[in-house]
């Protein structure tokens, strides 16, 4: 039997930052995880986060991933790879390594062991080429393989969207986005990425069928009543070799059940989670949950989760007690309850059950409607417009994050508290410099120079597709809808080091569409 402090099931976002919160405050841990590498969900992700710059938000989450692996390195937490955790009893844990069974005997456990993917049973759902959206992610951003060329992805919240740009980055083709709701369920900004490479977008469809004799060769889709009930007749038969499922995660509570930890279902969490209160604290004295384990949100909160229930464990331990723990954790709450304060933020930890709430009220439809871009606080007026560049902020949406702001060297942008504020922009302090275009990790700024030319207007957009234009190119200039409206010359392609991959093109188009021209159609040369 082997004795350890702390034992920390899962090293993702959540686990790793549980484990560097209390080792250092003292606590010897160790940490578990059945994957070979570290980061958990982390390692898959190429983009940029949302958040604060305490979240690192503006880095792509396998970076993020990559420092808190170092920061556990420094502080001598021991990370066991490989390591399957198949047993929990209060705090004994099973552990499978290399074929062989360990036990170890715990002071204290958080598990921290994420959610699984969701499956979605249709005809043909067991053909080849049939998989859910991590597996295809794990394809191209690990193993670097394309899973295939004509790719249908069903199911609008943010791992559907994401995954949809990633596979067009690695060089696939997205026939279409289908979503069961009328409305796209993850972030607009995610949306408007992919509604800007002239994804069409399915809503109110779901898919009937796959059909192929070996693979997948084509998919069927068909509209949905208010009922959700497919309507006869509205079929729609879209040519594909691939089909991504992304139709929602469950908590993986699993050994936290073993464990005999009360459970509660809620629906808006993903499913059944061990219930806790805002210590992290589980029915099980000495066990912690964190993460996605208790309720699938992002990995900014999973982060502040692992901290809080790192704090918790630390103080159930004895390396910490009375003000100044009650100070950590207060001050780690205030920052999740930062996060979820926008119309996304469905998470909410009560003292000794967990709240079952929507406060999902959203009705998204891809783009910014005409009112929004309108009544928008980051867009700028039209005398503003007239009189040189000027930053369009085409944020619509209360999301926690504000690197914008953070990287703004005039002070222009405000997002302030909460951190879910609009950005706000302050026209006149703006010169137009384009630092905010390739610092905003949704991609939903643009700088608009009308006085560029007599006739021609100077749009800059950020753009991450290869291969990138030459400067004095020729391209096909598209609108929010990935219409291609008119032709654009590429007059600069800035691809700073510190944008990390985010490249800031831009393109002198015909004045009347200086408001419309919102990127390039990929590969889209003349
Ligand atoms: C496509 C996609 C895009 C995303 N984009 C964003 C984004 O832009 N911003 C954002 O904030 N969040 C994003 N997220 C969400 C974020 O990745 C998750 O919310 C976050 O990773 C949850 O962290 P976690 O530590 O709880 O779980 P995970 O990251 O899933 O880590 C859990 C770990 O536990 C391990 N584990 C599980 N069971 C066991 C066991 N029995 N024994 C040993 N190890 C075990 C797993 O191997 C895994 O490594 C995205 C998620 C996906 C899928
Ligand atoms: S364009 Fe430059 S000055 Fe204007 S808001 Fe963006 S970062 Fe600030
Ligand atoms: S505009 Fe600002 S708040 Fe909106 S996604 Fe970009 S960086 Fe975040």
């Amino acid at each position: 039997m082997n004795k350890v402090e702390l034992a920390v099931i899962g090293a993702g976002p959540a686990g790793l930052a549980a484990a560097i919160e209390a080792a250092q405050l003292g606590v010897k841990v160790v940490v578990f995880d059945e994957n070979a590498q570290p980061g958990g969900q982390l390692f898959k992700q190429i983009h940029k986060f949302f958040g604060s710059r305490e979240h690192r938000a503006g880095t792509r989450g396998f970076r993020i991933g990559q420092e808190l692996l170092a920061q556990t390195e420094e502080l001598g937490v021991k990370v066991n790879l490989g390591s399957t955790v198949f047993g929990l009893d209060k705090r004994n844990l099973w552990v499978l390594k290399e074929g062989k069974t360990e036990v170890y005997q715990a002071d204290a456990v958080i598990v921290a062991a994420g959610a699984s993917e969701n499956a979605l049973a249709f005809p043909g759902s067991t053909l080849p080429g049939v998989m859910t959206a991590g597996a295809a992610q794990t394809f191209i951003n690990l193993h670097r393989v394309l899973p295939g060329k004509k790719v249908l992805m069903v199911g609008s919240g943010n791992v559907g969207l994401i995954v949809s740009y990633q596979l067009m980055q690695a060089g696939a083709e997205v026939v279409g986005l289908v979503e069961a709701a009328p409305s796209i369920g993850g972030y607009g900004v995610h949306a408007a990425k992919i509604k800007r490479a002239g994804v069409p977008l399915f809503l109110g469809h779901t898919i009937a069928e796959a059909i192929g004799e070996h693979q997948v060769e084509s998919a069927v889709l068909t509209k949905l009543n208010e009922s959700f009930q497919p309507i006869p007749g509205s079929e729609i038969t879209l040519e594909v070799d691939t089909i991504c499922i992304a139709v929602g995660l469950t908590p993986m509570m699993e050994l936290a059940r073993m464990a005999g930890a009360e459970l509660k279902y809620v629906p808006k969490l993903g499913g059944h989670v061990p219930v806790n209160n805002d210590n992290m604290e589980t029915s099980i004295t000495g066990m912690f949950v964190a993460g996605d384990v208790c309720g699938v949100e992002e990995a900014s909160s999973a982060m502040e989760e692992g901290r809080l229930a790192g704090v918790t464990a630390a103080e159930y331990l004895k390396h910490i007690a009375g003000k100044a723990a009650a100070d950590r954790k207060a001050l780690i709450r205030e920052q999740l309850s930062a996060i979820r304060n926008g119309t996304f933020g469905n998470k909410e930890h009560l003292k000794d059950k967990v709240k079952e709430e929507n406060t999902l009220g959203l009705r998204f439809s891809g783009t910014p409607s005409k009112d929004e871009l309108d009544s928008c606080p980051g867009v700028p007026s039209e005398g503003r417009l007239a009189k040189g560049p000027v930053a369009v902020i085409e944020c619509v949406q209360e999301i926690p994050c504000n690197p914008c702001e953070q990287v703004c060297p005039k002070g222009a942008i405000k997002v302030g508290k909460p951190i879910t504020s609009l950005p706000q922009l302050t026209e006149n302090a703006c010169n137009g410099c384009a630092s905010c275009v390739t610092a905003c990790p949704g991609l939903a700024i643009v700088t608009v120079d009308r006085t560029y030319d007599e006739n021609k207007a100077l749009v800059t957009f950020p753009y991450e597709y290869l291969p990138l234009p030459e400067t004095g190119a020729t391209v096909h200039a598209v609108n929010r809808q990935g219409e291609r409206i008119c032709y654009g010359q590429v007059v600069k392609v800035r691809n700073n080091k510190k944008a990390d991959g985010t490249v800031a093109i831009s393109l002198a188009v015909p004045e009347e569409y200086a408001m419309e021209v919102r990127s390039m159609a990929k590969g889209g040369t003349k």
